[in-house]
C-alpha cells in the first residue's frame, strides 16, 4: 500500500468510527486469525442490573442489601452500581462503613454497622470457608441464561445470592456475524463465572470461552490463543484489559471505556460498537491487497 492508500483509509476508518491511533494497526489486521474480545462492557453494555436476591434463612432482604449497597458504595466495578442502585430503588438508606477493600477478580468487603461484610463471586466464598452450594439451584437458572451469580456473607456466614443482568449490545451479534464471515475465530476471555460466559457465548455463536480468568490471566490467555490460532486482535474496554491489550498483535479499546483500555490499544472503537473492528479488518484487508 502507498502511503496515500493508508492515508486514505485511515480517514474512511474515521469516518466509520475507527480510530487508527498506530499506523501499523492496518497493516496487522488483514493477518488477524483470530479475534479474542473481553465480555462486560465490550459484548455487553456493562450496565449490569439486579435481578434476583434470594436469602439464606433467618437473613432478611433490607438489612442484608442495604448492609451490601454500602460495601458496594465504594467500588468502581459495574456490579457496584447494579446493587446501590437497587438498593436506592427500595428506598434503602445505604448505611456508613469502614475498612473497604476490593480484591480484583474477587469482589469486595468492608465493616457496615459493626458487622463483616463480603460481597463476590463463588471463590471469594470459598476463600471464606462459606458454602455456596446451598444456593447451588438459585445460581444455576440465572447463570444459564447469562446472569451473574454473586454471593454476600455477613461475619464469614453466608447471606444471600445476588444475580445481576448485563444485557448484550444490540451490535454485537452483526459484529460477531461479520467477524466468522471474514473467516475469523471469536474467543470471548472473562473473569466472570463460567456458565455464565459460556450461556452468553453460546448466545452470539462465539467459538470458545476462556472464564473466570483473574486479571493477570487475560495475558496468558491471548499467548495461547495466539499459539494455537495466529494473529490475535484484542477487543477490550477495562482496566484489567490493558495488559491483555498491549500483548495482542492488535489492541482495540471501546471509546466507551476507560483511558488506561484506550492508551494501551492500537485502534478505538468512537461509539463501543463491535462492528468497527469487522470494517477495521476490511479496509486493512482491502488497503493492503494493493500492496503484493
Ligand atoms: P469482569 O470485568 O470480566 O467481570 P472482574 O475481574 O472485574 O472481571 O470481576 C470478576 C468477578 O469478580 C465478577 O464477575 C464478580 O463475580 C466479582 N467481583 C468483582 N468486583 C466485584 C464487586 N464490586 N462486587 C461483587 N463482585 C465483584
Ligand atoms: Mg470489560
Amino acid at each position: 500500500a502507498t502511503p496515500t492508500s493508508i492515508m486514505v483509509a485511515t480517514g474512511r476508518a474515521a469516518q466509520l468510527g475507527v480510530l487508527l491511533r498506530k499506523g501499523e494497526a492496518l497493516q496487522l489486521l488483514k493477518d488477524a486469525k483470530v479475534v479474542a474480545v473481553d465480555k462486560t462492557g465490550t459484548l455487553t453494555e456493562g450496565k449490569p442490573a439486579l435481578t434476583d436476591l434470594v436469602l439464606a434463612p433467618s437473613f432478611e432482604r433490607a438489612a442484608v442489601l442495604s448492609a451490601v449497597a454500602a460495601v458496594e458504595s465504594q467500588s468502581e466495578h459495574p456490579i457496584a452500581q447494579a446493587i446501590v442502585q437497587a438498593a436506592k430503588a427500595e428506598g434503602l438508606q445505604i448505611p456508613q462503613l469502614a475498612g473497604f477493600e476490593s480484591v480484583t477478580g474477587f469482589g469486595v468487603r468492608a465493616e457496615v454497622e459493626g458487622a463483616r461484610v463480603e460481597v463476590g463471586a463463588d471463590r471469594m466464598m470459598a476463600q471464606l470457608g462459606a458454602e455456596v452450594t446451598v444456593f447451588a439451584e438459585d445460581a444455576a437458572r440465572p447463570g444459564a441464561e447469562g446472569k451473574t451469580p454473586l454471593y454476600a456473607a455477613i461475619n464469614g456466614q453466608l447471606a444471600a445470592m445476588i444475580a445481576v443482568a448485563d444485557p448484550i449490545k444490540p451490535t454485537t451479534q452483526a459484529a460477531i456475524d461479520g467477524l466468522h464471515a471474514m473467516g475469523l475465530k471469536v474467543a470471548m476471555i472473562t473473569g466472570d463465572n463460567r456458565r455464565t460466559g459460556e450461556a452468553i457465548a453460546r448466545q452470539l455463536g462465539i467459538d470458545e470461552v476462556v472464564a473466570e480468568v483473574l486479571p493477570d490471566g487475560k495475558v496468558d490467555a491471548v499467548k495461547r490463543l495466539r499459539a494455537e490460532h495466529g494473529a490475535l486482535a484484542y477487543v477490550g474496554d477495562g482496566i484489567n484489559d490493558a495488559p491483555a491489550l498491549a500483548e495482542a498483535d492488535v489492541g482495540v479499546a471501546i471509546g466507551t471505556g476507560t483511558d488506561i483500555a484506550i492508551e494501551s490499544a492500537d485502534v478505538v472503537l468512537m461509539g463501543g460498537d463491535m462492528r468497527g473492528v469487522v470494517t477495521a479488518i476490511g479496509l486493512s484487508r482491502a488497503t493492503m491487497r494493493n500492496i503484493h
